[in-house]
């Protein structure tokens, strides 16, 4: 590991201060990926910023029955509140990692994780988002883990967040803090495709700080994940299903895919297969189909797609059991 500076910033403003001042820092919150990527030399900060003391810790909800969810909340929060109004991202949460870790993990954190990507993970591999430039050991190896969705010939990772893939379904607003103030980007823009800068993941300058998440009022929700195994892995395929239904008939509808592109993949189209229509099976299994649309399935990962059918329908069946 490369010896770095560590700093403990008392407030927003310092912490931004010091991102700005040194081109080589990183930020530090629950440290759950990023001391792995350190003792893998997969990163090599001169500085790790530590933003555990600057008040980010805190659930606040809103008079109009919105929520901010301080990027420092730990991944293990438990909110009686949260739970019957955003019950898919409470899904989501522990479904994605151990109690030891989701009481470390936090909600920024888990935004900002990187990518699962055995060969970004092993620094001896040719990997453009760890080295860009250097070529991508993905696309001539093991392939079962690749993306469906929005893969570029110079990476085919997967987002490995099940949080985020919740939070697109719910319509959430991270709240960043920079050097020119405070900006408000829609989860759905803040992880990009990795085009031809895999290196580049969202939409955060260097020098930005998230700082909240924020939920509007949704309607039912739920996550599914499927994976390797029950606990302790990173999902196959997952899907976050929010659906408003009233008289019978499908007033709204939002649905993200979770492991199969390089940011949780909102399904236009199996959305629009829902809307208007009776909540029915009719109707949830062209939904599931629809999910499918415009996939580019890889050498190794065509399994995913009728991955992405089956947990797209029983999400939105399970949803509109409970
Ligand atoms: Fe690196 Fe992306 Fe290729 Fe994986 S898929 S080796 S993360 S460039």
């Amino acid at each position: 590991m490369r010896p770095f500076h560590y700093s403990r910033p008392g407030s927003v403003g310092e912490a931004v201060r010091a991102l700005g001042a040194d081109p080589g820092a990183e930020v530090i919150a629950g440290g759950t990926d990023l001391v792995t990527l350190l003792r893998d030399g997969v990163r090599a900060p001169s500085q790790l910023v530590d933003v555990n003391r600057l008040g980010l810790d805190r659930l606040s909800w809103q008079p109009n029955g919105s929520v901010h969810i301080g990027a420092m909340c730990r991944n293990a929060v438990d909110d009686s509140r949260l739970r019957r109004a955003y019950p898919g991202l409470v899904q989501a949460l522990r479904s994605g990692a151990s109690p030891q870790i989701r009481n470390r993990a936090s909600f920024g954190g888990n935004l900002l994780q990187r990518t699962r990507c055995a060969y970004f993970r092993l620094p001896e591999f040719d990997c453009n988002k760890r080295n860009p430039g250097s070529g991508c050991a993905a696309l001539n190896g093991d392939g079962a883990q690749t993306a469906l969705f929005g893969a570029s010939p110079s990476c085919v990772a997967v987002h490995p967040s099940d949080c985020a893939v919740a939070l697109v379904a719910l319509n959430a607003v991270v709240h960043v803090e920079g050097p020119a103030g405070a900006r408000r980007i829609p989860i759905e823009e803040f992880h990009v495709l990795p085009g031809e800068t895999p290196q580049r993941e969202t939409a955060l300058r260097r020098d930005e700080l998230v700082v909240a998440i924020e939920l509007p009022p949704a309607p039912p929700s739920h996550y599914l994940k499927f994976r390797d195994r029950t606990s302790f892995a990173f999902a196959l395929v997952s899907a976050a299903v929010a659906v408003e239904v009233s008289g019978g008939t499908v007033r709204s509808a939002r649905i993200a895919l979770g492991g199969v592109a390089a940011k949780p993949w909102r399904c236009l189209a199996a959305e629009r297969e829902l809307v208007g229509k009776p909540f029915t099976a009719p109707s949830i299994a062209k939904a599931g189909d629809a999910a499918t649309e415009g996939a580019k399935p890889r050498p190794g990962n065509e399994y995913k797609v009728e991955l992405v059918r089956r947990v797209v329908r029983r999400a939105l069946t399970e949803l509109g059991n409970a």
